[in-house]
């Protein structure tokens, strides 16, 4: 649930692409950005296109079937967390619609091989090799303005899943946009596993609100005002908040059919819908 926003640095990485469906060998140009990044205001239409990436650790296979399932199974939680976020902006009166549905929408979803460890982010230069050999990807290969125009989407996010086990030892975590960041795309990074635990639909939508300007609020943040002091505020006035826990309040378990944290006003003010 980390979000880390440092600059990064250029590696050279060899990373091979192949789509879930008939390729195009599409050009990709990008908007630029605004103060809060490639997704701008959670109101309005956002696309998440999510990347399967095999690494040198870990792989994807659509012939196993324990990898099938567990690409059913980021389907059906990206739905549940897509649907909570509509659900919860429409709360404060707004209008989010998330498509996310990758098995409908065959371009949503492609395979990824990248010759490199994903998971092995000690360093924060590993962080930004990382984003790089993403990216010159994404730049190559997916037409962003060509999925965000077919789908009148305003916005488009990218969830990288990575096929983990037990042993993973990197944490789930979100590029976030900042200002003269090199390419617009903001990168969430989704270790199917971690900390030992299968991620549930309240980690994938807490990690979307990332890419939407929210800030964790279990941790201090001198960029938005988090100290230790507004740390134990906020545990006491709204220890449900999903920027601060994906946990079930009642039970301390992670859900997967759905998500019972909520926007609270912290978060709402943090993405611009109070
Ligand atoms: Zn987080």
């Amino acid at each position: 649930m980390n979000t880390y926003a440092t600059h990064s640095v250029c590696k050279t990485l060899i990373a091979l692409f192949t789509a879930l469906n008939m390729f195009t060998n599409y050009v990709s140009f990008f908007t630029g950005g605004n103060d809060r990044g490639s997704a701008g205001d959670i109101n309005g239409t956002t696309i998440v296109i999510t990347l399967f990436v095999s690494d040198v650790e870990y792989g994807w296979s659509v012939k196993n079937n324990e990898d099938i399932e567990r690409i059913d199974n980021v389907n059906e939680y990206l739905s549940i967390a897509g649907d909570y976020l509509e659900e919860q902006v429409s709360n404060y009166g707004g209008e989010a619609e998330f498509i996310t549905d990758f098995i409908t929408h065959e371009d949503l979803a492609y395979y990824v091989r990248v010759d490199r460890n994903m998971e092995n982010v000690e360093f924060e230069r590993d962080y930004d090799a990382n984003d790089e050999v993403m990216w010159s990807n994404i730049d190559e290969y997916i037409d962003v303005d060509y999925l965000k125009e077919k789908y009148q989407a305003d916005n488009a996010v990218f969830l990288a899943v990575f096929n983990t086990d037990v042993n993973n030892p990197a944490i789930t975590c979100t590029r976030n946009w900042y200002p003269g960041m090199e390419s617009d795309n903001e990168i969430v990074f989704l270790y199917y596993i971690d900390y030992g635990m299968v991620n549930p639909p309240a980690v994938y939508a807490h990690e979307i609100l990332h890419t939407f300007s929210a800030p964790d609020l279990y941790t201090t943040n001198p960029e938005f005002g988090i100290t230790q002091g507004t740390i134990i505020g906020i545990q006491n006035k709204y220890p449900n908040d999903i920027m601060l826990t994906c946990s079930d309040l009642r039970t301390g378990d992670y859900v997967y059919d759905r998500i019972t944290n909520e926007i609270t006003e912290i978060t709402a003010s943090y993405i611009g819908l109070i």
